[in-house]
């Protein structure tokens, strides 16, 4: 089993585009191939793409494509995560050149980091105030590749002493995605962040849980009995009926825990959320509800 977007997407990634913008690209049924032939005006005018969205795509593609075993390893050690604010400003990520591409056509691992759109900009920003320096980003990648390995080691002595089926050898990072009886993630903090206003105060916990078979959220709520007692309570949801693509489950027990955890936080919307969640205040929940029957979407601002 291994930890790695759906193929077409993954072909983006390749090509250096950030993994949001790459599913729109491949969303409006477009490929390299594709991509490669068609003028700008015509990406702008046929598949609804930004005249510097078209640019970008343009000049993507023609450049050397990234080899995907490097991509998808410098996905799992970074855990999905921007390397630098370890996914604060935004769990969408892109592969960034640490030495442009123009300089040195150098896609070897060594070279590339992963970075969310923010610290993007900022690293070409390299020399000007506020700029990531190159220095930065070799140092902010060994950093966090160490921690998600240490993570990663602790999660897999963790299954291990619960009696489960993994076997201790190899890299820190094979642990994380081999197959373990049960998995979770807690995700409370990057709810927190994506929603500042709208969750439900009283959860003290939002565990993703993924077992062989199915995904599901476990929800903690504290409710103070008196001045020294606290009652806990969890409750389960299951996620195994939500479907994305047809016929193709959008939590996927047969993919890596990680990368079910960044769908639910990057692409699972607000109107979802509601329909399938009780992560939120009932006038969070009305709120969003209302706002897409009068406009088809979910309000933002959350
Ligand atoms: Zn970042």
């Amino acid at each position: 089993m291994t930890s790695s977007p759906p193929k077409t997407l993954a072909t983006l990634l390749q090509y250096g585009l950030a993994d949001d913008f790459a599913r729109k690209v491949h969303e409006a049924g477009l490929t390299v191939t594709m991509a490669r032939a068609l003028r700008a005006a015509d990406l702008v005018s046929k598949y609804g793409l930004s005249l510097a969205e078209a640019q970008v795509l343009t000049e993507s593609v023609r450049r050397r494509p990234i080899d995907p075993d490097v991509v998808n390893l410098l996905l799992q050690r970074s855990n999905f995560l921007c390397n630098v604010c370890k996914g604060h400003k935004g769990s969408s990520y892109i592969l960034h050149h640490i030495v442009e591409y123009e300089k040195t056509q150098d896609n070897s691992y060594e070279n590339l980091v992963v970075l969310c759109p923010t610290d993007h900009d900022l690293a070409h920003r390299d020399g000007l105030t506020l700029g990531i320096t190159v220095d930065q980003l070799r140092r902010a990648k060994i950093d966090w590749e160490r921690q998600v390995a240490n993570a990663n080691a602790q999660l897999a002595m963790h299954k291990s002493t619960m009696g489960s089926n993994v076997n201790v050898h190899g890299n820190d990072i094979q642990m994380a995605v081999m197959p373990v009886a049960r998995q979770s993630l807690e995700i409370l903090p990057q709810l927190r962040a994506k929603y500042p206003r709208s969750l439900r105060p009283e959860m003290t916990s939002v565990q993703f849980v993924q077992s062989q078979e199915r995904c599901y959220l476990e929800i903690t709520t504290a409710n103070r009995v008196n001045d020294y007692l606290v009652d806990e309570t969890s409750k389960r949801t299951d996620l195994a009926f939500i479907s994305g693509h047809p016929e193709r489950l959008l939590f996927d027990p047969g993919r890596s825990i990680t990368e079910n955890v960044h769908c639910f936080i990057s692409d699972f919307d607000e109107v979802s959320i509601i329909n399938c969640t009780d992560l939120f205040t009932h006038t969070a929940a009305k709120r969003i509800d209302d706002h897409w029957r009068q406009h088809g979407c979910g309000p933002g601002n959350l």
